[in-house]
């Protein structure tokens, strides 16, 4: 629990929320100011503002939550498909530090983007360059 985290108030009962599902480890919710009909916000019951900072057993159970409703909220509004995803950090747009993954139903038509309109100018790396990055990130 952190103070002032309008999450940990959903997770403690403090603050209403339109719950949908819950273990021991997370909670889903619709989101207040949805993108779509169906938007739910999955988060881990324990406080932490990045993916990284989750450890394995509780990834495991967010991830295994999102798995299981992302089907499940798309064929109850009818929805052709859902982003799913996560703004890490302010600078990705995270503007509640308690890490949650976004499902964001899809409709065909809908006018909404796919994920690859979240990134801002794209760079234009080289081989040389794109070997270095991964490399570094593999070691
Ligand atoms: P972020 O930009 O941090 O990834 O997204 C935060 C999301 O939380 C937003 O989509 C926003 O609408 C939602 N949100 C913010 N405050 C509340 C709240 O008190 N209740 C619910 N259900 N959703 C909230
Ligand atoms: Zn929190």
């Amino acid at each position: 629990m952190s103070d002032d985290c309008i999450f940990c108030s959903i997770v403690d009962g403090e603050i209403p929320a339109r719950i949908v599902h819950e273990t021991d480890d997370v909670v889903a919710f619709l989101d207040a100011n949805p993108l779509a009909r169906g938007h739910t916000l999955v988060i881990p019951k324990t406080h932490a503002q990045h993916v990284g900072d989750l450890d394995d057993d509780l990834a495991a159970a967010l991830f295994a939550a999102v798995t299981e409703l992302t089907p499940h909220v798309q064929s109850t509004v009818g929805a052709d498909g859902a982003n799913v995803g996560i703004n890490d950090g302010e600078a990705a747009g995270q503007e509640v530090p308690h890490a949650h993954v976004h499902i964001i139903p899809r409709f065909e038509g809908d006018g909404g983007a796919p994920l690859h309109a979240v990134g801002g100018e794209r760079p234009d790396l080289s081989d040389d360059e794109l070997d270095a990055v991964a490399d570094a990130i593999a070691e």
